[in-house]
């Protein structure tokens, strides 16, 4: 009989989806007239933009030929499209080399295969609430967890705590699901906190794309010194509604180095490169060709009109939470908006009113983790139409 990896056992049911669809799937049944508009979404609606669709179809064409035929790329990806992720980050201020970026199917596996480069026992902080991939992955290898707190206290973006040691910190900025973003000067106290720990910080900037304040950073790497202190994962998810697709990006520093125990420097990116040699082949010659459009001119500005259009729908409802008086987070530079329940509701209780009372529904703030347990998050990845008839609903809600 094998045996197991009984780490498994330490997850928490991931019920969170299931449950939402199970309780809106039995108000539907027994109110079949009434329609349910759903805001509860982390995925993107609209289509992929029409050069990179064409540019999608090229890459198609060309396995179809001898001449072009394309077998196994580089693990790393395609030199065009490192390239082109090094241009995007010169445009943004950033000097990165194009070793250094390692192309990949999406930021969720980048982000929970990372644990494979660190030992047992580190101190590793990760935010409540939180994207679920980071806990979930440290726990399926048996790993402590420290949460940190964010809550509305600190505006849901917690800072480090100089008398605490720390080894890996996660940071998701714009964050989901609070919608909370760190400035510079709380970056840079984070990093500061990294080299006086040697800790590595690892930074998830999935939704840089929806930064619009000037002043905020859009890479890590916009922080003096965060080349020899962090991993940053970086997606065409949302950039691109590549959630579907599959394209992402990480990049490792080559000044990522720190000793082994035996006193051998071992470099991040070496390891990085040899985990993605060993266990990946990387992403489609197909999906690498339209990415690299996603970063070109013309690419890029298809893909700001899909961002301006969420970005539109999380104004409509943040300006509804003004209006109604509720305490909320996000819905600037980001899609989405994180919210106080109101009457002192806790988060599935609040969901089931909303369900019952007009039909709208969203994610509860449990689901993130036990600070989100009297908030609520709403995303602005439906249609202009289903997100305006929604808030009409809300502001009559209470
Ligand atoms: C959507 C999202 C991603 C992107 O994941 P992919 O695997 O690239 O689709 C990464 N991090 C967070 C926090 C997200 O919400």
């Amino acid at each position: 009989m094998p045996k197991l990896n009984e780490n498994y056992l330490n997850l928490k049911q991931s019920y969170l989806f299931s449950e939402i669809a199970h309780r809106v799937a039995a108000y539907q049944e027994k109110n079949p007239d009434k329609p349910v508009i759903r805001l509860g979404i982390g995925d993107v609606t609209r289509p992929i933009g029409k050069k990179v669709i064409e540019k999608l179809h090229e890459g198609v064409d060309a396995l179809g030929a001898a001449e072009t035929f394309k077998g196994y790329g580089p693990e790393q990806g395609y030199e065009f499209l490192r390239n082109a992720v090094v241009d995007y980050y010169a445009e943004n201020g950033v000097s990165i080399d194009a070793g250094e970026v390692f192309i990949s199917d999406g930021a969720k596996s980048d982000t929970g295969n990372i644990t494979d480069l660190f030992a047992q026992d580190n101190v590793i902080l990760i935010p409540d609430p939180v994207y679920p991939v980071y806990v979930d992955t440290n726990l399926m290898n048996g790993r402590n967890i420290t949460y940190i707190d964010a809550n509305a206290d600190n505006n849901f973006l917690p800072m480090p705590d100089k008398n605490v040691h720390a080894d890996i910190i996660y940071i998701c900025s714009p964050n989901n699901p609070t919608g909370a973003a760190y400035n510079k000067e709380q970056l840079r106290e984070w990093v500061d906190y990294a080299l006086a720990n040697d800790a590595i910080l690892l930074y998830d900037s999935a939704y840089e794309c929806f930064i619009t304040d000037e002043t905020l950073p859009r890479s890590i790497y916009a922080i003096e010194g965060a080349k020899k202190c962090a991993i940053e994962f970086c997606s065409l998810s949302k950039t691109a509604g590549f959630t579907g697709t599959r394209c992402g990006y990480t990049i490792v520093p080559k000044d990522l180095k720190f000793m082994s125990s035996t006193g051998v420097e071992m470099s991040l990116n070496a390891m990085w490169n040899r985990r993605q040699t060993t266990k990946f082949n990387g992403v489609s010659y197909i999906v690498q060709k339209g990415a690299a459009e996603v970063f070109s001119k013309e690419g890029m500005a298809e893909c700001r009109e899909n961002i301006a259009y969420y970005q539109e729908n999380a104004r409509i409802i943040a300006s509804t939470m003004e209006k109604k008086g509720v305490r909320y987070f996000g819905g600037i530079n980001s899609p989405y908006v994180w919210f106080e329940c109101p009457m002192g509701m806790e988060s599935w209780e609040f969901f089931d009113y909303m369900l019952e009372k007009i039909q709208v529904v969203g994610t509860p703030g449990a689901g993130f983790g036990e600070n989100g347990k009297y908030f609520f998050r709403l995303t602005a990845f439906g249609t202009k139409e289903n997100t305006i008839e929604a808030m009409k609903r809300f502001e009559s809600l209470f």
